[in-house]
């Protein structure tokens, strides 16, 4: 496209539509990006405390070795100094339950490995099984059962796999001999944080797909990546480079109207009663938004329908401030729905006075649903169960943060409502961490959407060149 050529708006500020918007500009199109608010960032973006003059996330991310488009996106912003990844993954599980109980082995029996390994040696996924025989919390019979879900899972194919999108990991974890309790103390460990609700709600092929990527090709793929400095830098050097790159930006300007004539979009209105002319969009937005901007004639064709189908899932954070260190690690996960992950973000951060955690709470459907002061009174007496060091300290402050619309849930049966990039209006097209990547809905996801994005507008401009 030339410079002179109505521009592709890409709407929604998020890493979906900041991707897609940083392709296009610099292979040479002219781009429009329009959001919403007065910041870029989507799910993914950090503000400043003014009680504490420090800078908090909307909710505490972390990255894993898999997410290559992800950290290839850091790399090209220069930032990628900006994640500090384990030597190999380790992640410390407390029981809150077994440390009450018998305090005279609360080393042994409060701390579980899940793999920790020094040199890789052994090819994944038996890299996990000197570890898997430490970890305390399950029985030696119950961790020589995930044997028998861990090989099927690491020898599926892809045709397999997808086929198992209508069951449930649950069912499908139970059909290979694993128990609700190790579902619970193994499974829905890794499943909870990666795909935002637990194996009883989430669609099999997509919970394998997490297993395959991070436990069984490579065993350095799920180390996982802490953020050192506050997440929003992603999306405002994304920002400034598309600036740079010539990129027109519209924040605080929510797209209200599509003009669709024929099967083309020809205009976008924004703002405040703003018009744009345009060439092409991207809509960059969760479904619910996205269906919002397509004209009343199209919701019920195909492809635009199944944006109705998606429900959403919460995260809640609760950022704490206390008036001592409470925990020695980088981040810990607990055996409790009211801790689930717990930060040291003090520690990430290199903050030597002020003494935050930040608790991570993925699927919190029950929780989400109460108010501010319930959730931090819970989550208090959740930590205090799972983190001796707070026996004595006090709690100084605290902020709760109720991302209702975290993810999309990843149901059993979405696969065939996620969407490609192009539809059936020719030059709309789609992006987003929810549309068809494979991946949960993540920051992976949502690069890999951007990118997906950029490659159908630029083969369409080259098709009608
Ligand atoms: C609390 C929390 C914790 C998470 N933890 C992790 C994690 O640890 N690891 C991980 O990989 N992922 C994590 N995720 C998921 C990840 O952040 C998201 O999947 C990803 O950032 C989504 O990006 P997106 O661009 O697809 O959508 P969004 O980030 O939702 O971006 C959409 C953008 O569109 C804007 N917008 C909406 N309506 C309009 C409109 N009408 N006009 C213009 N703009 C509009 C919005 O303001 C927003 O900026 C987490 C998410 C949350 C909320």
């Amino acid at each position: 496209m030339t410079s002179g050529a109505a521009p592709i708006a890409v709407i929604g500020g998020g890493l979906a539509g900041l991707t897609a918007a940083l392709d296009l500009a610099e292979a040479g199109s002219r781009v429009a990006l329009i959001e919403r608010r007065p910041f870029v960032g989507g799910k993914a973006y950090s503000f400043d405390d003014p009680n504490h003059h420090i800078q908090l996330d909307n909710g505490q991310h972390i990255t894993m070795r898999c997410c290559t488009a992800f950290q290839a996106l850091l790399e090209r912003l220069g930032c990628a100094d900006i994640v500090r990844y384990q030597d190999a993954l380790s992640v410390a599980v407390i029981d809150p339950e077994s440390a009450g109980r018998q305090v005279s082995v609360l080393a042994r029996a409060e701390v579980g490995w899940l793999g920790r390994l020094g040199p890789r040696l052994l090819p994944a996924p038996l890299h996990l099984a000197p570890s898997l025989t430490m970890y305390d919390h399950l029985s030696t019979v119950e961790k020589a059962r995930l044997a028998l879900a861990l090989e099927p899972i690491r020898r599926m194919s892809e045709s397999d796999r997808r086929a198992l999108d209508r069951q449930s990991f649950a069912d499908f974890l139970l059909a290979h001999q694993q128990t609700p309790r190790v579902i619970e103390r193994f499974w829905d460990l890794i499943v909870l944080p990666t795909c935002n609700d637990r194996s009883a709600d989430v669609s099999a092929a997509q919970a394998i797909q997490v297993f395959q990527e991070g436990f069984s090709r490579e065993s350095a793929a799920a180390d996982i990546g802490n953020f050192v400095r506050g997440l929003g830098e992603v999306a405002e050097t994304a920002l400034a480079r598309l600036r740079e790159r010539g990129g027109e930006v519209h924040l605080n300007a929510a797209a209200s109207a599509l003009t669709v004539e024929g099967k083309s979009v020809t205009a976008l209105r924004f703002g405040r009663d703003q018009e744009l002319e345009v060439s092409g969009v991207v809509v960059a937005l969760p479904p619910k938004q996205a269906m919002t901007l397509i004209p009343a004639g199209w919701r019920r064709r195909e492809p635009f329908w199944r944006l109705g189908q998606f429900e959403v899932s919460p995260i809640v954070n609760v950022h704490m401030r206390w008036d001592r260190p409470v925990m020695q690690r980088d981040f810990v996960a607990v055996l409790d729905d009211d801790a689930q992950f717990i930060f040291n973000r003090s520690k990430l951060h290199g903050w030597s006075d002020e003494h935050w955690i930040s608790v991570s709470l993925s699927g919190a459907h029950e929780l989400a649903a109460l108010p501010q002061p319930e959730i931090a009174a819970r989550v208090e007496r959740a930590v205090r169960r799972a983190l001796r060091r707070t026996q004595d300290a006090a709690l100084l402050a605290s902020r709760v943060i109720k991302e209702s619309e975290a993810t999309f849930r990843p149901k059993p049966g979405m696969a065939s409502h996620r969407l490609r990039a192009r539809t059936s209006i020719a030059n709309l097209f789609l992006a987003g961490a929810w549309t068809a990547t494979g991946w949960p809905a993540t920051m992976e996801s949502a690069v890999r959407s951007g990118h997906a994005a950029a490659a159908a507008v630029l083969e369409q401009e080259h098709s009608h060149a």
